[in-house]
């Protein structure tokens, strides 16, 4: 995906210079060509570039603060060859503010059993320097993820590959503008928190966008691009033939679709925004009734739905977190099988008891099972009542995990849940698009532990993700984690809130 291919990730080899010139040359070739085979095993996405061997404080220290000034490096992987006195990291590590993945490898697979001797054993010694080199990063509380495993094995690659997504996912957040058009929905608790806090702790800032200000790019819209657009609708979904006739009513609400997508896009580039929040409650103030309305005719969820697909970040009601963490789970994604979405509804059916996952009309069609048709319906919320576009459609069967964050008042807290989407039965008078799923370990469990964390009715999906992505997000971002999963009972979960709400009480910095 192009956004990986903006970014690099550094290798740092540790060594002494105590075995002499010969160890040093032999070091260096092991290690370009260790991360040759990396780059070559298809399973990284973004590439590693060997940034040479480090033997001294002094290198460690360059080659950490090069790290954080270059804007292409996403992560550090170290791997000690040989035993690397960890004092002399200290002060690198003091230094880097990059991700940090510490691999614990070796150039040769098995042991040379007729060859070995005290020199291989001299120049090989990830066993124990690897170990050292823990010892300090634990010692100073560095945050990393720990892969250990030879450097051939794709499945030991697939957690680099993971740690590498998010790394990217991390770096693009810190340079992430999130607009909010219009406030967050009136009283609502749980999808507002610290904006100050979450610029610091998770990088992104959000800003706000008076919506007279998006009506102004909404005047400038030229017709001849909406008709473009609102051809490319009829192209790519399903549709009733009736809506292309251009004096219909649907036609005009498509149009005003269309016009409003075409609008967003024009704001979130000139601003740079990766991101956006609405509110059905402020689309401008003008009566839709007047002949001479020009405006967002109800919220813009057609356009919402194919921002999120392209890789915006959205939440609703001005919730700007998951606008956030959207943008996140996309690139963490690659783009595929992931959307915003909202617990709408319950249906229980004992042990196979489900959540209805929709929203009003913003669920993004990377998680479509289908063809999204193309759908105009009356929208009854917000400050306009109005026949509106959308697309609907139902999601597809399989694991998925689902995520969010929360703002605790001392702490962010990002809470994970494994959820199993099913297939839903025809829903004729619900014209939005949905998934339903069964959280795990079964829907008493997982819906009671996720209110139990304080979790959103608001969540970010993805098939692809994992919890060992979470788990590395997490870890770069140093924020609280809750998993939900098919090992969770209630008893422990409520145990594990209460030890961590001790853990951040006792570790201000991470507050
Ligand atoms: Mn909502």
């Amino acid at each position: 995906m192009e956004i990986f291919d903006q970014y690099e990730i550094w290798w740092v080899t540790g060594a002494q210079l105590l075995y002499g010139g010969d160890a040093v040359v032999k070091v260096d070739s092991h290690s370009k060509e260790m991360v040759e085979g990396l780059n070559k095993s298809e399973v990284l996405p973004v590439k590693v570039v060997y940034k040479g061997t480090v033997n001294s404080s002094r290198e460690v220290s360059d080659i950490m603060k090069a790290a954080n000034n270059d804007p292409k490096c996403a992560g550090v992987i170290t791997w000690m060859h040989t035993f690397s006195p960890a004092k002399m990291w200290i002060h690198g590590l003091q230094q880097l503010k990059k991700p940090l993945l510490h691999f614990h490898t070796q150039y040769n697979a098995e042991i040379p059993w007729n060859e070995i001797d005290m020199d291989f054993m001299n120049l090989n010694q990830s066993a124990h320097g690897d170990r050292e080199f823990g010892h300090i990063c634990t010692r100073m509380r560095i945050r990393r993820k720990v892969v250990v495993g030879h450097w051939t094995d794709k499945e030991v690659l697939k957690k680099i590959a993971v740690w590498e997504r998010v790394a990217v996912a991390w770096a693009d957040a810190q340079d992430m503008l999130i607009i909010r058009f219009g406030d967050q929905m009136n009283n609502v608790a749980v999808t507002d928190g610290d904006k100050v806090e979450a610029e610091q702790r998770l990088g992104y800032h959000v800003d706000y966008c008076p919506v007279s200000e998006l009506m102004e790019y909404h005047k400038k819209v030229k017709e001849d691009d909406i008709r473009r657009l609102v051809n490319e609708y009829f192209r790519l979904y399903e549709h009733k033939h009736e809506m292309e006739i251009p004096a219909s009513d649907e036609y005009k609400s498509v149009w005003n679709a269309a016009h409003a997508e075409l609008t967003l896009r024009a704001i979130l580039k000139a601003k740079g925004a990766k991101g956006f929040t609405t509110n059905f409650d402020d689309l401008g103030t003008d009566d839709i009734n007047d002949p001479k309305f020009v405006g967002f005719d109800q919220i813009p969820g057609l356009a919402s739905q194919r921002l999120m697909a392209e890789g915006y970040g959205f939440g609703a009601e001005g919730d700007w977190k998951s606008a956030a963490l959207y943008r996140s789970v996309w690139v963490m994604s690659e783009g595929q099988a992931c959307s915003f979405l909202e617990d709408y509804t319950l249906n229980f059916n004992g042990k196979d008891s489900t959540i209805l996952q929709a929203h009003m009309l913003e669920v993004c069609p990377l998680i479509a099972e289908e063809k999204p048709r193309l759908e105009v319906h009356f929208l009854g919320i917000g400050i306009r009542k109005a026949q509106t576009a959308r697309l609907v459609f139902t999601s597809r069967p399989g694991e998925g995990c689902t995520a969010t964050v929360v703002d605790l008042g001392n702490r962010f807290r990002l809470i994970v849940n494994d959820v199993e989407c099913v297939k839903s039965k025809p829903m004729p008078n619900l014209p939005v698009a949905s998934a339903l799923w069964k959280p795990m370990p079964d829907f008493e469990t997982g819906a009671g532990a996720w209110i139990l964390a304080g979790g959103t009715h608001h969540s970010c999906f993805s098939y692809n993700l994992s919890q060992e992505y979470w788990e590395d997000y997490a870890e770069i971002a140093g924020i609280e984690m809750a998993v939900i999963d098919k090992t969770t009972t209630i008893p422990e979960f409520k145990n594990t809130l209460r030890w961590n709400e001790v853990y951040y009480m006792l570790n201000k910095s991470l507050c």
